[in-house]
């Protein structure tokens, strides 16, 4: 992408929280999917979609950046075609949308808070995920995971919580 062009850069915000439960049978939890990778843990988001919420906070941070409508507008969850969506189709959803409006991410800050599991053996691969899903350069986007210091939900492990800023370059000059 070229270099763009200060007055068409906009920043947007995106999180997402899904409460963990066991897996089921067991509980009403789905496997555990960040950014497209699968982890082999005991409980997992509840969601309508497959509750990856590293996708849906990238959605939003993007959508937030373009004044477009959220994921939970454009994607409904009442909706039964949405039913263990794989997440993966609304970044490509977004990333049509950005191609034909002629908008360009240009960089993605990504932070992921659970106590467990361990994101960091698997960082790279949830970079290359959302890199690949949204046609960018992998060094446009960064991953960092962080625990709760086990208080609240989150830190005992009952949610997992993402929270996304996205700088994306307007198509048409933003006045
Ligand atoms: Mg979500």
């Amino acid at each position: 992408m070229p270099e763009p062009d200060p007055s068409s850069l906009r920043v947007g915000h995106g999180y997402d929280l899904h409460r963990l439960e066991p897996v089921a049978p067991e509980g009403r939890g789905r496997p555990f999917i960040l950014a497209g990778v699968r982890f082999d843990h005991p409980v997992g988001p509840v969601g309508h979609s497959d509750g990856d919420a590293v996708y849906h906070a990238v959605y939003d941070a993007v959508t937030g950046a373009l004044g477009l409508p959220d994921i939970g507008q454009a994607f409904p969850d009442t909706d039964p075609a949405f039913d263990g969506h794989d997440s993966a189709r609304f970044l490509a959803a977004l990333r049509g949308d950005l191609v034909r409006r002629g908008h360009g991410i240009v960089n993605l800050d990504i932070t992921v808070v659970c106590e467990r599991p361990k994101l960091s053996p698997r960082k790279g691969e949830m970079v290359s995920n959302i890199a690949r899903e949204l046609g960018l350069d992998p060094s446009r986007v960064n991953l960092k995971g962080k625990t709760h210091e086990k208080v609240d939900a989150v830190g005992e492990g009952r949610a997992v919580e993402v929270h996304v800023v996205a700088l994306v370059a307007c198509a048409a000059r933003v006045s």
